[in-house]
């Protein structure tokens, strides 16, 4: 089969990107995949062009909503109509409706919450699936610091399915996590796909300051000196959108906020602003960016620093996506630990809601227990999830083992955190430490590597994408929305 004339004929592409062909034909042999290509390539392509090739039907599990959203849009956008997400966004009969029409798609996308519900699991079990996605999945990990249990059923799931050919997607895992990858989904003689997870265009910076207000004033300087899009990460809602404020009465135009708090309508006009050149600066939370292809995002800055390598990676892989030279500028000052930290005890159950979740589980729905007990999504997720998994045992022994694996849950994101935050303070070059960090050997230090290996940021200011942005005018975002949608 001539695979270069079916991308072009069914995606109008004229080349593979690297990694692609190789994934597509071990997937095409039947053959148990796990790829690990850099955020940017198109995996979304390596299940999708297969897809078409293959008799059946394709399900790919993905852990978020927005995510799925996306990726099913711009499908839509490109002809596919036989395409859904089943997620929460589905309103009871539309989900019902979906469910009796599930053999009618060829490309099911689901969350793997959803997929352990069992009415959901016997409807996909009486279809043919010709291939068994996991996208990010490192989550099913649980030394990856986004790790979801209930990825842990994944292998159980696919052999309801009649064991399909399996392909698993991530950008960022290590060796540990690849192992862990196979093994939950019970991969047989796999074929391990993996590329390095070095961006050699994007050039690393980390500068330490010794105050908020100095980080402040260097992220002012940076705005005024970098050209072309940027993207500026921060840890909290209040302070991106704090921080946005100071750069518009700063006289920087086209600067505005991204963060999960915002409606989803306001979200989309955002990025699709972005996406046109028609605002220049974001400065967003890691709500940002996924299923966000925008080729010419020239810096990131880290106002926050990640909680760990994995995420640092996907975040600054976002810039730089057509090749041209970009820089990841990390801002930090000392105090800057407590913040993740207080974030990441945040994330996971506190005692008294583990206490409350466990004795009201049996007797009160899920909506009342969440409200509650004040519960996060993700607090929610974790606690469902053992709950669920140990509601055999008798209480207090439940009790005290949610709250080991919950403090086992905690001491893995700190070793990540603390990961991250070594490799801020080291003078050695910092490409060599994310891909040793990444069990990898560098190969190729590019001219402009990073600050200890000699590289300013200076350097970048003459880079311009050629591009001018728009000026908006005053509306609010409503009527902005509506100029995108109606014109
Ligand atoms: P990721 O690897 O980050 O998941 P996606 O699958 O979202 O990447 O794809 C990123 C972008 O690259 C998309 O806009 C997609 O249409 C485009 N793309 C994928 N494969 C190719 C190709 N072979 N040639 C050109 N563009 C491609």
């Amino acid at each position: 089969m001539d695979l270069l004339q079916e991308l072009k004929e069914r995606f109008g592409y004229h080349d593979f990107r690297r990694g692609q062909k190789e994934v597509i034909e071990s997937v095409l042999n039947g053959s148990d995949t796990l790829a690990m290509l850099p955020t940017g390539t198109g995996k979304s392509l390596c299940f999708q062009l297969p897809g078409y090739l293959l008799e059946g039907q394709v399900i790919i599990v993905s852990p978020l909503l927005s995510l799925m959203q996306d990726q099913v849009e711009q499908m839509q956008v490109k002809g596919e109509k036989n395409v859904i997400a089943l997620n929460s966004f589905l309103s009871f009969p539309e989900k019902k409706r979906a469910i009796e029409r599930l053999h009618t798609y060829k490309f099911i996308f689901i969350s793997p919450e959803m997929l352990s519900n069992p009415d959901i699991r016997e409807a996909v079990e009486t279809l043919t699936v010709s291939l068994f996605v996991i996208d990010e999945a490192h989550c099913i990990s649980q030394w990856g610091p986004d790790f979801r249990p209930h990825y842990l059923q994944l292998g159980e799931i696919r052999r309801g399915l009649g064991n399909p050919p399996a392909l698993a997607l991530t950008a960022t895992a290590t060796k540990e996590v690849r192992e862990d990858i196979k093994n939950v989904l019970i991969f047989k003689e796999p074929a391990e796909i993996v590329y390095s997870v070095d961006r050699q265009n994007i050039a690393l910076t980390v500068e330490k300051v010794d105050t908020h207000q100095e980080k402040v004033s260097r992220l002012i300087d940076y705005a005024a000196s970098l050209t072309g899009p940027g993207v500026i990460y921060f840890s909290s809602r209040r302070l991106a959108e704090e921080m946005a404020v100071l750069l518009r009465e700063k006289g920087f135009e086209n600067v505005t906020h991204y963060h999960g708090g915002m409606e989803q309508e306001e979200r989309i006009l955002i990025q699709q602003q972005f996406l046109t050149n028609k605002l220049r600066i974001i400065c967003a939370t890691s709500a940002f960016g996924m299923g966000v292809n925008k080729e010419n995002i020239r810096f990131v800055i880290h106002f926050h620093f990640s909680s760990s390598l994995e995420a640092y990676l996907q975040e600054i892989g976002r810039a730089g996506r057509d090749g041209k030279e970009s820089a990841a500028i990390v801002l930090f000052t000392e105090q800057d630990l407590s913040l993740p930290l207080h974030l990441m005890e945040g994330e996971l159950p506190f005692d008294h809601q583990i206490e409350g979740f466990v004795t009201l589980y049996q007797s009160t729905s899920s909506d009342e227990l969440a409200s509650s007990l004040q519960l996060s999504e993700s607090q929610f997720r974790f606690l469902d999830h053992y709950v669920h998994d140990h509601s055999v045992s008798e209480m207090n022994r439940q009790i005290h083992n949610i709250k080991q694996l919950r403090d086992e849950r905690l001491i893995y994101k700190k070793e990540k955190l603390i990961s991250m935050v070594k490799w801020l303070h080291n003078d050695s070059c910092r490409r060599d430490g994310i891909l040793r960090y990444f069990d990898e050997k560098m190969k190729n230090k590019p001219e402009d590597c990073c600050d200890n290996c000699g590289f300013d940021v200076k350097d970048l200011h003459t880079y311009d994408t050629g591009e001018e942005v728009e000026e908006i005018q005053e509306m609010d975002w409503e009527q902005r929305l509506e100029k995108i949608l109606i014109g």
